[in-house]
């Protein structure tokens, strides 16, 4: 039967495909297809470790004390019975050999379908059989896992982010269906993860437009709907599933007229975009011959080559935190994170990156399973977050400045600052640089230049702006957070993403006035939030006096066709209208349909 869901859009176009469903807690399974050649092998590493688990459950029971409850001994049989269940593992080696997924992946895979057969029981014991199957499935992957260490170059013992790690990049799969991934929740840096991977679009029950697991799903420039609540219940495992990516719909099992319609959609997004790269080399001019810088946002060095290739003229905003991401509590060192930023640098060829110190914290956390550093509280958006978690700990601050500075000798790097909103912070920051320097000195490591730039995001930083320009030499608008502690809507719930609204008037004051005093004072400002990638935005933006945006590389093309196509001494009135009109969305809209038609 075809159902639909609704949630929120986070990127466009359309993607059709098989359900892979994944438990939040086991998105760092190893996704990947192996070669028609692989099947015998990959079901035989099933084999090894299902011996494995069984000789282990046996010792286990073997060992068991004479005064252990009885209990004990007869759940370790249970466990041992599901191994050789056929549910369990005939049904896996069916997902290798019919689908030619890698085996942790069959499992996992095979597991979703069992608990969703499991919470439909009626009998409340039955139901709770559920985490006995998980609990094997658990150490079947450990043993895959320790399986896959050992067959490595090295043969560390691995966990599971390793397996991710040692996994074969994702093969080129034509001729298998198209997957999307569907998933109660994903955290930003297992997002990351998937940058590579066999998925063409994303389902997520929770989180908003602007919730980080949303911004790298659509810096992957795949189509996909978070917020879409019960989805990771109503889809099924290998359900056909269409993502509508610009009315945030998920069509589950569409009629083959549904279907049809689709396609032809999918085909004409993939022309129109075609047609937009065309415009890769077009210097971003309007009309009246203002020069429009238009940015790339990254989230690893790696991303730098697609902000190329989208014709970006410069980093606006490299988020350093996902380097820090899923580490186990251990931070990258000055070397490490020096490579990285180098390697940022050197690949966007003399063009300015704009590295941003690291922002963990609210819905970014540095492990997926709490990371101890962090306590997150019960407001964790309003916590230790950013410069704040930065200046409370002054020593991993300082080795990032200098890391930053290190690559600052190898192209034009601007350090930006999330976050900063008291005086004593920027007080702060300027001491942490000139030390990170002076250590460097006497250490007689080289460094470069760098200009210090400080993201206008918290409202109290764009009440005070003027203070900021004295302070920096330039800042760049988080407009994502500056809704949402103006407008205090938390950016990652769904339930009231429909009041976070980039439109409010207040939110538009604000954008004014900072542009406003930033060009006043010739001081270079950005928008680097989600609004800058936003086609809505452009005139009214450009009509506030903005000359510089960072967006996805994938947004580049169609800001600059909107940069081409406006005539920014027509847009004063647009800027107006955006400010006092009562709907200003659909007054802007009308007004430069109207100026269209002209
Ligand atoms: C923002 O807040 O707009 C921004 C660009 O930073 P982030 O989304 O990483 O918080
Ligand atoms: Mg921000």
């Amino acid at each position: 039967m075809s159902i639909q869901v609704f949630g929120i859009q986070v990127s466009r176009g359309v993607a059709i495909g098989r359900a892979v469903l994944v438990a939040s807690s086991r998105v760092d399974v190893a996704h990947y297809y192996i070669g028609a050649d692989q099947v015998a092998s990959e079901i035989e590493r099933l084999r090894l470790a299902r011996n494995a688990v069984a000789e282990e459950l046996q010792a286990l029971k073997a060992d068991m004390p004479p005064e252990a409850p009885h209990e004990l001994a007869a759940l370790l049989d249970v466990h041992l019975m599901l191994l050789h269940d056929e549910m369990v593992i005939t049904a896996t080696k069916n997902w290798v050999r019919d689908r030619h997924y890698n085996a942790e992946w069959a499992l996992s895979a095979q597991l979703e379908v069992l608990a969703r057969q499991f919470d439909e029981m009626e009998d409340a014991y039955l139901r709770e059989r559920k985490a006995d199957v998980e609990q094997v499935v658990e150490r079947l992957l450990r043993e895959l896992s320790r399986l896959a260490a050992e067959a490595a170059p090295g043969g560390a013992a691995g966990n599971g982010a390793s397996v991710v790690a040692a996994a074969p990049a994702a093969r080129d799969f034509a001729g298998e269906d198209p997957l999307v991934l569907v998933a109660a929740d994903v955290a930003p840096a297992d997002m990351l993860q998937f940058k590579r991977s066999v998925f063409t679009g994303f389902i997520t029950d929770v989180g908003g437009r602007t919730s980080h697991t949303a911004i790298v799903a659509r810096s992957m420039d795949i189509p996909a709907v978070v917020g879409a609540r019960e989805a990771s219940r109503l889809i099924r495992q290998d359900d056909w599933v269409v993502i509508d990516g610009d009315a945030g719909v998920v069509v589950v099992n569409p009629s083959p007229i549904v279907l049809e319609e689709y396609r032809f959609r999918q085909r004409q997004s993939e022309l129109e975009r075609a047609r937009l790269s065309r415009l890769r080399h077009t210097p971003a001019v309007t009309l009246d011959g203002q020069a429009v810088e238009l940015l790339a946002n990254i989230e690893l060095p790696g991303d730098a080559a697609a902000a190329l290739e989208a014709g970006a003229v410069g980093v606006g905003l490299f988020r350093t935190e996902f380097l820090f991401m899923n580490r186990g509590g251990a931070l990258p060192g000055e070397d490490e994170q020096f490579e990285a930023y180098r390697a940022a640098v050197a690949a966007m060829q003399g063009m300015p990156v704009t590295i941003r110190t690291v922002d963990v914290g609210a819905d970014k956390p540095l492990d997926r399973a709490g990371d101890g550093r962090h306590d997150h509280g019960l407001n964790p958006a309003l916590g230790l977050r950013a410069i704040r978690w930065s200046l409370a700990e002054p020593g991993m601050f300082r080795q990032q400045l200098r890391a930053m500075l290190r690559a600052a000798v190898f192209g034009p790097v601007r350090i930006l600052v999330p976050m900063v909103a008291h005086v004593s912070e920027m007080v702060a920051i300027h001491e942490a640089l000139a030390r990170a320097r002076q250590q460097l000195d006497d250490g007689g490591k080289r460094h470069g230049p760098v200009t210090l730039g400080a993201m206008i995001e918290v409202p109290a930083a764009a009440v005070m702006i003027e203070r900021f320009l004295r302070q920096f030499d330039f800042v760049s608008v988080g407009t994502n957070d500056l809704i949402q502690y103006t407008l205090a809507i938390d950016r990652a719930d769904e339930s009231v993403s429909h009041l976070y609204d980039p439109w409010h008037p207040a939110v538009l004051a604000l954008l004014r006035q900072v542009i406003a005093a930033s060009v006043a004072h010739g001081k270079p400002v950005s928008v680097c939030g989600e609004m800058a990638g936003d086609a809505a935005f452009t005139e009214v933006l450009l009509a506030f006096g903005l000359r510089s945006f960072s967006m996805h590389p994938s947004c580049v093309a169609e800001i600059k066709q909107r940069v081409l196509r406006a005539d920014t001494r027509q847009l004063e009135a647009l800027g107006r209208l955006a400010l006092d009109a009562e709907s200003p969305a659909s007054a802007v809209r009308a007004a430069l349909a109207g100026a269209r038609e002209k």
